[in-house]
This record gives structure tokens, sequence and C-alpha cells, in this order.
């Protein structure tokens, strides 16, 4: 039996202990500035799960809690943070003061920390999805976990040395049980899809509205998986959130009730792999300075 699975309307994210990670837990995203565009899209509902026991979502592998109401979504972008793409998407979302949910891989949060920040900054759920997007289900357990871990700790640091939310998404949604176990363990919640909208086969951005949108008028609601790294999808998002919005549908933003912390181990590891300096290095401005020349 799984732990029970509080799902409401959070206004507030309270976070408990003392370590550096927890004290720069990200603020809650009902704080951010308010809507200047009078029919945006918006929110409709903020979520806040208690990921103990790494409870599973999206029907297409984990069917125990169906959390979403009729017209309801939650959007997700995997694979980022990536150059004018994720920045596309923000715009996009930002301009329909809409939410979404990241799954960024911890080893393009260590190339382009400042497109993490942008998507934190922006009031989104951040969670990880692994440090190399390998494929979990053909690796040994152990070097797994540290796919798993380097991708925690990795994109933590790009955040800005804070907390992630406890989600996480596999690779092409391959979930060994073992590594299921694992995250339940350490009280992360998964995310597979209700519905996969497969852009990264889409040249065109309108393939992928229309890929989405058709799929939610089967469904009526559902997690939609999607791509910033994907052009197609950074293009088309604005089409997108316009057609949720004329056709009636909400959105949900699904936000942690306690933030992962990653382990120290890992975010050395990662230090090392990244070249340790993220939050160390002095802006380019103090270190270098013109003293001949213009
Ligand atoms: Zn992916």
């Amino acid at each position: 039996m799984r732990n029970a699975l509080a799902i409401a309307v959070a206004v507030s994210m309270s976070v408990a202990g003392a370590s550096a990670w927890a004290q720069n837990a990200q603020a809650p995203a009902a704080a951010q500035a308010k809507c200047e565009n009078p029919n945006a899209l918006g929110v409709a509902r903020v979520v806040q799960i208690d990921t103990t026991g790494g409870p599973g979502f999206g029907f297409e592998h984990f069917k125990a809690y169906d959390f979403l109401r009729d017209k309801e979504v939650v959007l997700t972008f995997d694979d980022g943070p990536w150059p004018g793409n994720t920045a596309a998407v923000l715009k996009a979302l930002g301009e329909q003061c809409t939410k979404a949910l990241f799954f960024p891989i911890g080893k393009h949060a260590g190339w382009h920390p400042e497109i993490l920040k942008q998507v934190i900054a922006g009031g989104h759920t951040v969670g990880s999805h692994t440090w190399s997007h390998k494929d979990l289900s053909r690796m040994s357990t152990e070097d797994a976990i540290t796919e798993i871990e380097k991708g925690f700790a990795g994109v933590s640091i790009g955040a800005g040395n804070q907390p992630i939310a406890p989600f996480f998404r596999f690779p092409a949604l391959r979930h060994p049980p073992e590594l299921v176990k694992y995250l339940g363990d350490r009280n992360v919640g998964i995310f597979s899809t209700d519905l996969d909208s497969f852009d990264f086969k889409m040249r065109k951005p309108e393939q992928v509205v229309a890929s989405v949108m058709k799929k939610l008028e089967k469904h009526g609601k559902g997690i939609v998986l999607m791509h910033d790294f994907q052009q197609a999808t950074a293009k088309g998002t604005a089409d997108l959130l316009k057609e949720l919005k004329d056709k009636g549908y909400k959105i949900v933003q699904v936000t942690g009730k306690t933030p992962i912390e990653p382990k120290k181990e890992y975010v050395d590891m990662v230090m090392k792999e990244i070249g340790g300096g993220l939050e160390t290095a002095r802006p380019m401005s103090s270190v270098i300075k013109t003293i001949e020349g213009n």
C-alpha cells in the first residue's frame, strides 16, 4: 500500500529542514507577478503533491491517481534547457500567465544554467530527467542510480544551488521496477504521461498543436508530454496555448510538497564534471578588464 497522496490547492510551500539546500528553496509560484493579459489562459488550479513513497502519475504507466478534472491539463516540457527553444516556450507561457512542469537534463542544466534560472524565475515547476538521458532500462541498477542522482544534482546546481521539485521522468518513459522502488524510497514522484505529443518527430509547429489538441479531444484532459528542446514545439507553444484557451481547457500547475535535496557525493561529482565553477565564478567584468585599447 502506498502512502496517501495529499493533493490540495496550495497557496504556499513550507520548507522544513536546516540545510543550505533547503534554505534556498524556490519561492512558491503563487507569489509571482500578476498577469497583465486580461484574456490569458492563466492557471486554474495549483496542486501540491506529497511525494512520500514515490507516487506515479500519467495513465500511460501509472493509474493510481487520477487527479485531473475534466478539461484540466498539465503541460510538461522535457530535455531542456536549450538555447532559443526554451526561451520561446517561456515567452509563450509568460504571455498567457500560465505555468508548466519542466524536466531538464542535468548535463544541459550544467551547460545552460542561465536558461534554467529563467525557467525558475518564471515560476514554473522544475523536476529532473536524469544526468545524460540514457535509457535506464539498459544499464546496471548502480549506474542507473548514478544517472538519476547526478540528474537531481545537476539540475539543482544549475538552478542556482537550490533544491528542485521532487519529480522525475524516465528517459523514453522506460521505468525498470527496481528504479521505481529506488525513487519511492527517495520520496520522488514519477511522471509518465497521459498524452504523448510525439513532437520530436515533427518539423512544423502546427503539427505539434494538432497532435496535442486531437489527443486532448479524445481524452478530455491530461498530462501532456512535449519538449522545450524541440524547435517545432518552441515555435508552436503560443498557438497551442491560444487553442487551449479557445477550447475551454484549464491549466493545472503541479508543485511538490517537499523539495528533493541532492546527495553531496553526486553534487561533488557533478561539480567536478562541469568545471566546478558555476556558482563560484565571479561576473566576467570583475575578472577581466580591458586595460589598453578599446
Ligand atoms: Zn527526454
